[in-house]
């Protein structure tokens, strides 16, 4: 599933390719990618707007739309507040196997087109074969949102609080978005491998010099990620995988990209640091992966 630094790079990738683009028509080819917002609104709201421009908040990707200009006044300069005011936001998430890019309208629409929007020569196109992602005009996800984990917001003395007051494992707390928004569970057994601290530790036994390294190692896991993203080519040919948003298990022949993780996904394989062989557990329905030895 895409976490912080896939969603991250997508949006830099994208932003420029959608970016005062003017949606000639919404095609909603199915209904629940949309849930709350009904197809109806949904079309009424975005038809004749112009992407301004798409950021990232966690998970989701946040576009912003100007919306369709209602006659002449688009000409004439407006207070600032106005403008804002104006503003129609779109909340995006890739759930666990969506995708959105731009394709050329000669290209045939993919079997899963779930969304489909109309930009003149190009197609903006969100798809998904399993169907856990989502558009949606209803914002309220990303206000319930922690603190951007890269941002100022996110210090030592915030970890520290948020985690002293839970009892759970540091991986499962640390899973909790109103912990360190965007941060799932490739990164968060990634950052913990880093900061050699076990996943099974309860989360408000953790030392303050515990805290501070797991603060660090949050930010350079993400920022190393976002970085090696940033060299990937993003090939959104239907139909094909990319070695961005899907790791590459090991006999995929994907390596390359799978190398970069230092212990996700490696159970039984030698740890990077030690030999130890990697353990792969269970907690809260979701793998962990730790080395024995060096996260005791
Ligand atoms: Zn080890």
């Amino acid at each position: 599933m895409p976490e912080l630094p896939e969603v991250e790079v997508l949006a830099r990738h994208l932003r420029p390719l959608i970016r005062g683009r003017k949606i000639r028509r919404v095609t909603v080819r199915r209904e629940k990618s949309l849930r709350p917002t009904s197809p109806a609104e949904f079309q009424k709201k975005l038809m004749g707007g112009t992407f301004t421009d798409l950021s990232r908040r966690g998970k989701y990707l946040l576009f912003e739309l100007q919306p369709p200009s209602g006659g002449s006044s688009a000409a004439r300069p407006r207070p600032k507040t106005m403008a804002l005011r104006s503003t129609l936001r779109l909340l995006g998430h890739l759930g666990m196997t969506g995708r959105m890019y731009v394709a050329l309208k000669t290209e045939p629409l993919p079997k899963h087109a779930a969304i489909v929007f109309d930009l003149g020569d190009r197609n903006f196109i969100y798809e998904d074969y399993r169907y856990f992602g989502r558009m949606s005009l209803d914002l309220s996800p990303v206000e319930a949102l922690g603190p951007e984990p890269l941002g100022k917001a996110f210090t030592p003395a915030f970890l520290m609080a948020a985690l002293k007051r839970s009892r759970q494992p540091i991986k499962v707390k640390l899973l909790d978005q109103a912990v360190a928004a965007g941060v799932g569970n490739i990164y968060v057994s990634e950052a913990l491998f880093r900061a050699r601290i076990s996943p099974k530790q309860p989360a408000n036994t953790l030392t303050a010099a515990q805290v501070l390294r797991l603060h660090r190692t949050i930010r350079e896991t993400l920022k190393d990620a976002i970085r090696f993203g940033s060299t990937v080519p993003l090939k959104f040919a239907s139909g094909k995988s990319d070695g961005l948003f899907y790791f590459g298990r090991s006999g995929d022949g994907e390596g390359y990209y799978s190398e970069r993780l230092r212990i996700y996904d490696r159970a039984g394989q030698a740890c990077r640091r030690c030999k130890t062989p990697v353990k792969r557990i269970v907690q809260a329905a979701r793998s962990t992966f730790f080395c024995p030895e060096c996260q005791k």
